[in-house]
């Protein structure tokens, strides 16, 4: 996915944007990026983290650049910020998103009298320079930053920086967030991640709702655009993505996870369920499995450990099965706590699947006598269309899907689909035991959309379901 983050400081930026952009590391694998606006105009750094952490390739720059504005990046995908000269006066943009229309809005722009993009990405039109092109449209940055949350499909949650100041605008649906701090000295920040600047001295000033764009400056924060009402946060940031002490909407990750064990925990009381331990499949499954141990009473160990001293989580080799063999590489057993017990296990979610089955057939091979799976959320049924979900896949990768096409005998009609999203059917029924068995699991057991919902605190309209429910 990425984050970002942008500061505008009374004295000197750059060492809380180094700081600030590094604890966004956890939300993307592939790029990093800075921009600082110093006496010479915007100085700026990109760099690709595959094999090596942001602070370690940044270090120089942070050491070389000055000045009171700028903005950065962890990027999954385009290289930025980028740096922009337009009618508009010079810029700076880094963004996070997704936009599924790109081409039929270049074609737009070509049409409109655009005659190149610069920036190719993959061989794509870079999507931050889209949206640079999207702004520059109209005749200021504000209504050029509600133009093109209007224009996109998907998502986009942006910071552009100018020599004085930065607009922050948070996607047009909320789907991915944007936090204000403030330090004791008037300097301001814009972060991805809430708890990115707990550490440099800020304290939280709130979030923005969805579509919202405000200005930071030496001066304050101005409001530049309004709130939309509609909002459709991606739940995933709870699920998933979130690093454990962030904090959306006001809900920290940490404990919406511990509540989703325990609900979950409660669901499983009249099984009668005979464990040995409960863990969680690191990182995000661990939260919920105290959670559930907690309400359960059955102890909470871990029976196998990640060997991070070497293989840091930014290692990420293009090789399908070389991924695998790092993922298996860097799985430990802890012998004594697998010999013969029944061991229950949760994970974040389960979507292609292949990764789980392999960590519990290494289970069986260490001496399990049963291990029982508990995914944190239902099945997912659907591709995120609305951000660059690192997990995505096309629906038909998807484990659920895939089940339920072999099921079905062919791929269902929307009314077929309909009866597997519904846990009181029988098809819903055999889907669960389709995978359980494809999966090599003792039992398994999702819990509701509504346990999910439930577990975050916030009404479920304001979440996006997409993945679950192919809610709009
Ligand atoms: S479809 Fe899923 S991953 Fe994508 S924004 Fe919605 S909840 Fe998040």
């Amino acid at each position: 996915m990425g984050g970002i983050f942008g500061v505008v400081s009374k004295g000197d930026c750059v060492t809380d944007l180094y700081f600030g952009i590094d604890y966004h590391s956890h939300l993307g694998t592939r790029r990093g990026g800075m921009a600082v606006y110093t006496e010479d105009g915007f100085d700026r750094s990109i760099h690709s983290i595959e094999n090596a952490q942001f602070r370690t390739k940044f270090e120089d720059a942070a050491a070389r650049m000055h000045g009171h504005v700028g903005i950065g990046c962890i990027s999954d995908t385009e290289p930025q910020p980028l740096i922009i000269r337009s009618r508009l006066g010079q810029f700076a943009i880094t963004t996070v998103g997704r936009i599924n229309n790109l081409d039929e809005l270049a074609d737009e722009a070509f049409a409109g009298g655009r005659t190149q993009f610069l920036e190719m990405s993959g061989n794509r039109i870079n999507p931050t320079e889209l949206v640079a092109a999207l702004i520059n449209q109209k005749s200021s940055i504000p209504e050029g930053i509600r133009h093109a949350q209007k224009k996109i499909d998907g998502s986009m949650t942006l910071l552009l920086a100018t020599a004085e100041g930065i607009y922050a605008a948070r996607d047009y649906l909320g789907r991915t967030p944007l936090i204000l701090g403030q330090k004791w000295d008037g300097s301001l920040c814009a972060s991805f991640e809430s708890h990115a600047y707990m550490n440099l001295g800020y304290h939280t000033l709130r979030e923005l709702g969805p579509g919202e764009v405000v200005y930071l400056s030496r001066d304050g924060v101005q409001e530049v655009l309004a709130p939309c009402e509609k909002k459709r946060v991606c739940t995933f940031l709870w699920t998933y993505y979130g690093y454990p002490t962030a904090t959306y909407e006001g809900i920290n990750v940490e404990s919406s996870r511990y509540r989703c064990g325990a609900l979950m925990a409660k669901e499983d009381a009249a099984d009668g369920l005979e464990l040995d331990s409960v863990g969680g499949i690191p990182d995000s499954g661990l939260a919920a499995a105290i959670g559930y141990a907690n309400e359960s009473g059955v102890p909470f160990h871990r029976p196998f450990m990640k060997y991070t001293p070497t293989w840091s989580r930014s290692f990420m080799p293009q090789d399908q099965k070389m991924r695998n063999l790092v993922a298996h590489m860097k799985l430990i057993p802890v012998h004594d706590l697998i010999r013969d017990k029944r061991l229950l296990f949760i994970d974040d979610s389960i979507v292609r699947g292949t990764q789980l089955r392999e960590t519990v057939d290494f289970l069986y091979e260490s001496g399990a006598r049963e291990v029982h799976v508990r995914p944190a959320c239902p099945p997912i049924l659907y591709g995120c269309k609305y951000i660059n979900f690192s997990r995505s896949t096309s629906d038909m990768d998807l484990i659920a899907r895939r089940v339920i096409v072999r099921l079905e005998g062919g791929v269902p009609s929307e009314e077929r689909l309909a009866l597997y999203k519904d846990a009181s059917t029988p098809e819903y029924a055999a889907m669960v035991e389709e995978i359980r068995e494809e999966m090599h699991f003792t039992t398994l057991k999702f819990p509701s959309l509504d346990t999910l919902v439930e577990s975050i605190g916030l009404p479920e309209c304001e979440l996006c379901t997409y993945c679950w429910n192919g809610r709009e």
